[in-house]
């Protein structure tokens, strides 16, 4: 019988098969048929430590059998307020007050609400969001409106808001972004926010840039007044190799939004901090200034249980290593697809790694994507090229063993192409 499940990003008309999991441990993914896949994306850039990770599954049970649900607006419990804490201790300076949602998108959101609400409390009329070229905030429709345009968009495009694009900064385009970023800033139609994804653009094909260029947009806003939300969705967590790509630019963005990696990435969560300034704009005697926004499962008991149990980890000091040797790993396994022709533009932070293929059509829709990735998957490897960059972004746990298997992997499958 066919399944009547509808799955995201997928083209049910092309017939392709959709392998069914059953488990998962570590690095590991267990399908139905018995075959076992390495999940070179973490599982879509969630789990950062590895998969069922006991002592965030143990946590996960007993909070599952304590408390599991309940309103959060008006009523608050220990798991929320511990992490909330916690939260506060650990993300750049300055960010005292922290929102929950329940995912990525929902966190972006929550952080241009605030913005527009900080301005539209203050008597100011601000609405002009500015973003980077080729970013990627979420798929809801503002979330949508802030991230680049393309095919993934064209159908909704006539309700996207507007938004205001500096360019992305290459090594040669960093002072053409700076002096855009400055232009805006400065202009008639005075700006609320500039939205970014710090270090690392993701689906926009793995780009990276300098935390020089970070700090360096991070200055711009601050002069001129105008808010600086940082989209840690991904990259936070360890991604990048430090808990926060801001940390590497010194830098306390006005809002940051934080998700899939939270919990370890086992239960959705997410988290959208502000600062002191923000917060004060909607504290009041007036009710009609409060925040207006929620979900069902804001700040979920279950959910915050397993996102303390993530920080203890974080906490226990030895995750940042593990990245740095999973890092090293990843750059051995980029040298070793050196000899591969058509392949350039090879690079990494943290436990990211990217190489971009030399195909006519390299967008998001070229064929070469889906020829990989099914290739891989024959190879028991989880792949998910974006376009023409292929790209590894493995659980913390990885071996290096397992990272030179996955580039044995990934070298047959450029060669199996045709052409
Ligand atoms: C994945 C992602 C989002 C959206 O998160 P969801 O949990 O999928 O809604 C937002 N911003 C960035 C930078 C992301 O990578």
């Amino acid at each position: 019988m066919r399944s009547p499940v509808w799955h995201p990003f997928t083209q049910h008309g092309l017939g392709e098969a959709i392998p069914q999991v059953v488990a998962a441990q570590g690095a590991w993914l267990e399908c139905a048929d018995g075959t076992r896949l390495l999940d070179g994306i973490a599982s879509w850039w969630v789990i950062t430590h590895g998969h069922c990770e006991p002592r965030i599954a143990a946590a996960i049970a007993a909070q599952a059998a304590q408390l599991d649900q309940m309103i959060f607006a008006g009523y608050t419990h220990p798991q929320a307020e511990a992490l909330a804490r916690s939260l506060v201790e650990l993300a750049p300076a300055g960010l005292d007050h922290v929102f929950f949602s329940d995912s990525g998108s929902t966190a972006v959101e929550v952080a241009l609400k605030m913005a527009l609400g900080h301005w539209h409390n203050r008597g100011e009329a601000r609405h002009r969001i500015l973003v980077m070229e080729h970013s990627y905030h979420g798929d809801t429709i503002g979330a949508m409106s802030v991230g680049a345009r393309g095919i993934f968009n064209r159908a909704y495009e006539p309700l996207l808001f507007d938004v205001a694009t500096v360019p992305f900064p290459t090594e040669d385009a960093g002072q053409a972004c700076l002096d855009t970023l400055e232009a805006l800033c400065s202009g008639q139609q005075k700006p609320a926010a500039f939205i970014v994804e710090p270090l690392v653009l993701g689906a926009g094909g793995m780009l990276i840039y300098s935390p020089e260029m970070l700090r360096a947009t991070r200055e711009i806003c601050a002069q001129h007044d105008v808010l600086f939300i940082a989209d840690e969705v991904m990259t936070g967590w360890g991604r990048t190799g430090t808990l926060f790509a801001c940390n590497q630019a010194g830098i306390s963005p006005d809002i940051l939004c934080l998700a899939k990696g939270m919990t370890g990435g086992a239960v959705p969560l997410a988290a959208t901090m502000a600062s002191e300034a923000i917060f004060d704009s909607h504290r009041s005697r007036d009710r009609a200034r409060m925040f207006f926004h929620s979900s069902s499962f804001t700040a979920n008991a279950i959910c915050c249980a397993a996102a303390n149990a993530n920080i203890k980890i974080w906490h226990e000091g030895e995750v940042a290593g593990r990245i740095a040797t999973l890092g090293a790993a990843l750059d051995e396994g980029l040298a070793s697809l050196a000899g591969l022709r058509g392949l350039g533009n090879a690079r990494r932070i943290g436990g990211i790694a990217a190489i971009d293929l030399d195909v006519c059509d390299g967008g998001y829709l070229s064929d070469v994507a889906p020829a990989l990735r099914a290739q891989a998957l024959a190879q028991g490897l989880l792949l998910r090229p974006l376009g023409n960059t292929i790209y590894l972004m493995p659980p913390y746990c990885t071996t290096r063993a397992e990272i030179v298997r996955a580039f044995a992997v990934i070298g047959q499958a450029i060669e199996a192409l045709p052409g």
